[in-house]
Formats: structure tokens, C-alpha cells, sequence
């Protein structure tokens, strides 16, 4: 089915609520040192929505991790570990904690926070230590218009026999994987769980997918037809989790275009935003773990406050980076244009790329061949994979500087933009990589009643 440009009710994928004049205040004047910004001023706010810590798999204590990021100039972060909140009485053996986080993790605790901050009981090898909840912690690192923890979970499912997980940011109560026949029913039955408990809760709650490619488990087609899912990432700072795709399965770039351009032709939905995550669980191990300060989001809002955080990511208004910076990036309905600011740092250059799907492309694509290892070709057997037309995600444009506009010619089913740097992040995941940051999909038209929870 085209793109339903002569319905009746079509609606403008608006995007940007700032705008290209407003003046966004750049987020590197927002660390430690300098005073809070003025309430209400609309600014970037820089954040990571996926972090482990003791409560789960992580390998350091909640209130330090959060610590770890503050000093780094984040705005906000969200400890989203798997299937738990952080709340209630928690002791564990010390014994535990130092295995996972090394013989100095309480002592990195007491020096930080000091000794009467960290409770034990127990000697020897009944030694426990308490794991505090995030209503004991949080006075201790947030701080107002500087720093703010947002309650989360990764919610951590299975279905068709490999992994799911959806983080839930600025949850209330926990919520239990309720699985499904098949990998879209898990989504939807995981997504309308988080979907019922905003609503019962007169809460903002965002609902994000992770890591797509992790075991290789959401196909392009599962992306595209779970329909409620609005928000995945396009960047997992995780190092096992196939960013880059292989020979026969594509990297997370193009699921993202293969995705969006199914809904948009076939589904009559509205594409996914990208989002950046650390996915942190290793505060102190080397390169191949999974380390902090990777991937991270900038979101445009005049407050930082969960809401104003959350319902900026739903409308759109914030990009993913890697370590590439925007001073401001827009979209102008009217005039069709997509509009992207770099702000640069000093010995690198940038290479501004507008990435799209032409109207009449084949989004069909052809059954993947079988995968020449049994284990995988077992895992695969009954999942809807295809090879997709190389006319989906298209580089439209290639502008080398730090300024770059596309004017869109109305061939266009949506249109974004990815910034790469010339130099490598502060602690690449992979060889050659490149600091970048992805921007939303803009210029797309759905009908109006576009799915819901
Ligand atoms: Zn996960
Ligand atoms: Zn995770």
C-alpha cells in the first residue's frame, strides 16, 4: 500500500517543538561548577536511559554509578535494572559484591560517601552489606536543574527463544514480563502493561526497545509491525550487541531504516525514534565490557523533571549521540527542510549525511538464505527474515561541514540526518569507530489515528 497522501486525514509528522530560531542553550555550560540554568529556559539536557547496578547484573553500587555520572556533566540518568525497582530491604553478601565489583567496591563507597553512609551487619562470611533504594539515595547525588534520577526497569522477556528487553522510564511499580506466542505479541503485551500503568497512574512513562540486534533477536519485520513501539535504540554501548550487523543480517542503522520505511509503506504507522544508550554494567573493567559513558541522548525541554523529559523523547525532540554535539537541528514543515548545527571541537571535521526512503520502493525484500551454521539456522528457522532493497535508507546527501540543510523534494517517505565525526569516541566500542549522533525521522505522513497502546 503507498503512503496515504490523498486520505482524508492526514497529519504533518511534526518534530522540534523549539524550532529552528530558538535559541537552545549548548549543553556544555551545564557542569558541576556553573549555576543551575533559569528555570523555564528551553536547553538541551544530556541523559542515559539504560544503567546496571548492584540491584541487577551491574557491578557497583546504585548511588555510585549515579555519582559516576553527575561528575561526568549528565542531566539525568535512569538506573534501569533487569525486572526490579530499586526499593525495599535489600542486604546481600559482601562476599557477592566484591566478587562482582573487585576487592576495593565498599571501600570506593565509604571513601566517596563515608563510613557512616554504608550499612553492614554480619562479620566474616555472613558479612552483608544494604543495597539503599532509590528514595534513601537520591538526595544524596540529585540536585535541581543539574541532576536528576528517573525510577526504571529493564524489563527483560523472552519469546520465540531469544531475548527481549524494553526499558520502562519513569515507572512506578515494577512490571513482569508477560512473554507471547511470538516476538510482536510479547512487545505489544509488554508495551500495553506499560501503557495501562501510566494511565492508571496519571503518569508519563516511556517505553523504549533495547538493543535490537542482541542474539540477532528482533528481525526487521518484528521492528516494524510491533506498531505501539515508538522508541528503540539505534545505539546499544554494549559490545555484544551486533551494532554493526553481519554478512546476512543488517546493522542497527539500516533496521531502523527498514523498519520505518515498512510502517510508513505498509502499515500506515509512524516510524520509530532512536535513541543512544550505555547499557552500562561494568564501571571498572576494560574495553570489551559493557562501560559507562558511550551512548547518551540530548533532549530539548524547558525543564528537568521526568515529564518534561519523557514527553520530549515522545514527540520527537531530542537526538542520539556518540559523541558528536548539535547546536540545533530542525525541521521547517512549511519550507520541507531538515536542519542540522554542529557544534564542533577543535581538530575534528564532520560529514553531515541525510539518509531516506524514496516513495515506490519495494519493501518486500527476499527470504534470507539459510545461515550456514546449524546452531544459528535453528535459532532462525520460523522467523520472518529477508534481504531488503538497497533503496531503503539511501544516503539522499552528503554535506562535509557543520552546517548542512535538505530540502525535501516530496519523494521522500521521512528524511533524517547522522553526523559523523572525523575523531574516535572518548572509548570506541569497536575499531574505527567514529563519534556521531543521529537525529529523528522527519517529513513522514500516517493518518491520524495512528495505532496505540
Ligand atoms: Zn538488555
Ligand atoms: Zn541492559
Amino acid at each position: 500500500m503507498p503512503i496515504l497522501r490523498n486520505a482524508a486525514r492526514l497529519v504533518v509528522a511534526l518534530l522540534l517543538g523549539c524550532g529552528l530560531a530558538a535559541a537552545c542553550r549548548a549543553a556544555d555550560d551545564a557542569g558541576a561548577k556553573s549555576a543551575p540554568p533559569p528555570p523555564g529556559e528551553v536547553r538541551w539536557w544530556k541523559g542515559n536511559l539504560h544503567t546496571h547496578t548492584f540491584w541487577s547484573d551491574g557491578d557497583d553500587f546504585p548511588e555510585m554509578v549515579a555519582d559516576w555520572y553527575r561528575e561526568r556533566g549528565y542531566h539525568f540518568l535512569a538506573l534501569s535494572d533487569h525486572n526490579v525497582l530499586a526499593r525495599g530491604v535489600r542486604w546481600v553478601p559482601e562476599a557477592d559484591l566484591l566478587k562482582r565489583g573487585g576487592p576495593a567496591v565498599v571501600t570506593r563507597c565509604v571513601e566517596r560517601f563515608g563510613g557512616a553512609w554504608v550499612e553492614r551487619q554480619g562479620t566474616g562470611d555472613a558479612a552483608e552489606v544494604r543495597l539503599k533504594p532509590l528514595d534513601e539515595f537520591r538526595a544524596l547525588v540529585e540536585e535541581r536543574g543539574r541532576f536528576l534520577l528517573i525510577p526504571a526497569e529493564e524489563i527483560s522477556d523472552t519469546a520465540e527463544g531469544v531475548p527481549l528487553h524494553i526499558c520502562a522510564t519513569n515507572i512506578a511499580e515494577p512490571i513482569q514480563p508477560l512473554g507471547g506466542a511470538t516476538i510482536v505479541e510479547a512487545i505489544n503485551a509488554n508495551l500495553r502493561a506499560v501503557h495501562d500503568q501510566a494511565e492508571k497512574a496519571g503518569r508519563e512513562i516511556l517505553a523504549h526497545l533495547n538493543h535490537p540486534n542482541f542474539h540477532y533477536a528482533i528481525t526487521p519485520h518484528d521492528l516494524a509491525h510491533a506498531v505501539i513501539e515508538r522508541h528503540f535504540e539505534v545505539f546499544n554501548g554494549h559490545p555484544r550487541v551486533n551494532q554493526q550487523g553481519d554478512a546476512r543480517r543488517p546493522g542497527v542503522d539500516r533496521l531502523w531504516d527498514i523498519a520505518n520505511t515498512i510502517r510508513l509503506v505498509d502499515l500506515a504507522a509512524p516510524p520509530l525514534f532512536g535513541l543512544a544508550t550505555d547499557d552500562s554494567h561494568d564501571y571498572h573493567g576494560p574495553p570489551e565490557d559493557s562501560r559507562p559513558g558511550r551512548g547518551w541522548v540530548m533532549v530539548r525541554a524547558a525543564y528537568l523533571t521526568p515529564e518534561h523529559i519523557v514527553r520530549a523523547i515522545k514527540r520527537g525532540d531530542f537526538y542520539a549521540s556518540t559523541g558528536v554535539e548539535l547546536r540545533d537541528v530542525g525541521y521547517d514543515a512549511d519550507r520541507k527542510v531538515l536542519r542540522v548545527a554542529v557544534n564542533p571541537v577543535a581538530g575534528a571535521t564532520y560529514t553531515v549525511q541525510f539518509i531516506g526512503t524514496l516513495a515506490g520502493v519495494d519493501t518486500r525484500g527476499t527470504p534470507l538464505e539459510p545461515a550456514a551454521d546449524p546452531a544459528t539456522d535453528a535459532k532462525e528457522r520460523g522467523r520472518h527474515r529477508h534481504r531488503y532493497s538497497e533503496r531503503i535508507g539511501e544516503v539522499l546527501a552528503t554535506v562535509e561541514g557543520v552546517d548542512a540543510e535538505y530540502r525535501l523534494t516530496g519523494r521522500e517517505l521521512y528524511v533524517r540526518a547522522v553526523v559523523t565525526s572525523s575523531l574516535p569516541p572518548a572509548d570506541p566500542v569497536w575499531d574505527g569507530q567514529k563519534q556521531q549522533a543521529w537525529t529523528q525521522p522527519v517529513g513522514w505522513l500516517v493518518p491520524a489515528a495512528a495505532p496505540t497502546p
